[in-house]
């Protein structure tokens, strides 16, 4: 149930009552606390309030971050996006997207989908110059936790070798969710030491050789991608190397039952783009047409083996927290988001750090291989 509370500030906000109740009947908003703090989060978008919206009262609402749209044809998604006009290429940071706010005092750090993430909230500080909020209370932090010991993703980007960090790529007002432009964003990054997606510099379409380039070597280096800006923010676009496409099927073919279809064909879809853009052929197609069938087949045959075997299929990763009562929060949270996590193990680490090791099983996954393996006939 939304509260009163909640529900007169929404009409403040110029949503009809009308729609509060659809909204409220169909869980598209969500009244939520953190610690004593309540706040109100938009499942589904409403009006301007686009999904992912947290809402704690009439000058604390921090608006969903925005689907970025991809091209999956460099040359030609430039030309129509960006036409002849200058736009930054930023690296694409491999982690979970995360907005930072203070309210009322407390910097939270919010997830995709509007929870407050105990366990980024926790480390926040560790990574960003909290004197930012005390001079900007009105802005929001938006950027990618990456990392190999993180708490929602297997992998991270090949240069954070532990742990996990923080890298900058947005500033929004709160309210409007309206951007800072890049130049403004840079320099604020720079004047409080914020750490931030790296910037590979200004293109335009006719350095699309140079950007080619870029992507050829980011793929090399095992990177994620890039995102596309125009000075003013106003136009985002964005396009992966072939290796994360690659290396996303291997990651998800171990699930490959608790995944939809569409994660598989969209990337394959992008992969295809990029070979046929290229014109890749010969000895080079070969080498894709491989790692692609062994992407999609050798950790699905691996799970079948293990679930024939008697196991569960699960992953194992560790994260450091300051309080282990973040790490049982983390368990409460995941539970929240549907996921069958829980506490492995528990060790303690030198300044102050626990370092907690989570199991996640993937109870579709195993069942629906024991049945198939089992020889079920469907
Ligand atoms: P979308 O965000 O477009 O709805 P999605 O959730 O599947 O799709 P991705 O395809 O991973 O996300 O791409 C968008 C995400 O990339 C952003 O939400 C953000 O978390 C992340 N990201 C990493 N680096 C950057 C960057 N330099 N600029 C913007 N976003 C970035």
């Amino acid at each position: 149930m939304v509260s009163s509370h909640f529900k007169s500030l929404l009409l403040e906000l110029g949503i009809s009552r009308e729609r509060i109740e659809i909204l409220e009947s169909k869980g598209g908003i969500v009244e939520d606390e953190f610690e004593g703090i309540r706040y109100l989060r938009f499942k589904d978008s409403a009006g301007s309030l686009r999904r992912g919206t947290v809402v704690f009262d009439s000058h604390n609402i921090i608006l969903g971050f925005p689907h970025i749209k991809r091209v999956v044809h460099l040359e030609n998604g430039i030309k129509r996006v960006f036409k002849r006009k200058p736009f930054y290429v930023e690296e694409k940071v491999d982690g979970y997207n995360i907005r930072v706010a203070q309210i009322e005092g407390r910097v939270f750090a919010f997830t995709r989908g509007g929870f407050v993430c105990p366990f980024t909230t926790e480390r926040i500080e560790d990574f960003v110059n909290m004197e930012f909020f005390k001079d900007y209370p009105n802005l929001v932090l938006c950027g990618e936790m990456a990392g190999p010991e993180s708490p929602y993703l297997v992998e991270g980007p090949p240069y954070v070798k532990e742990d996990i960090e923080f890298f900058l790529f947005d500033i929004q007002e709160k309210k409007t969710g309206k951007s800072l432009t890049v130049e403004e964003r840079l320099k604020i990054a720079e004047e409080y030491g914020i750490p931030s997606v790296e910037v590979f510099g200004v293109y335009d379409i006719s350095k699309i050789d140079g950007l080619k380039e870029l992507i050829e070597r980011l793929s090399r280096e095992k990177r994620e991608g890039i995102v596309m800006k125009s000075p003013d923010m106003k136009k985002i676009v964005k396009y992966v190397t072939p290796y994360a496409n690659v290396n996303d099927i291997k990651i998800g073919a171990r699930i490959f039952f608790d995944l939809p279809h569409g994660y598989f064909m969209q990337r394959i879809k992008r992969l295809a783009f990029y070979l046929a853009e290229k014109r890749v052929q010969d000895e080079e197609f070969e080498k894709y047409a491989r790692a692609l069938g062994r992407a999609l087949l050798e950790p699905f045959v691996e799970s079948i083996w293990d679930v024939s075997a008697g196991e569960e299929i699960a992953e194992v990763f560790t994260v450091r927290v300051k309080h282990i009562e973040t790490a049982y929060k983390m368990v409460s949270h995941f539970e929240r988001l549907g996921l069958k996590i829980h506490i492995e193990d528990i060790e303690e680490m030198p300044q102050g750090y626990w370092r907690i090791t989570f199991k996640r099983v993937y109870p579709d996954a195993t069942r629906e291989i024991r049945e198939l393996w089992s020889g079920h006939a469907f």
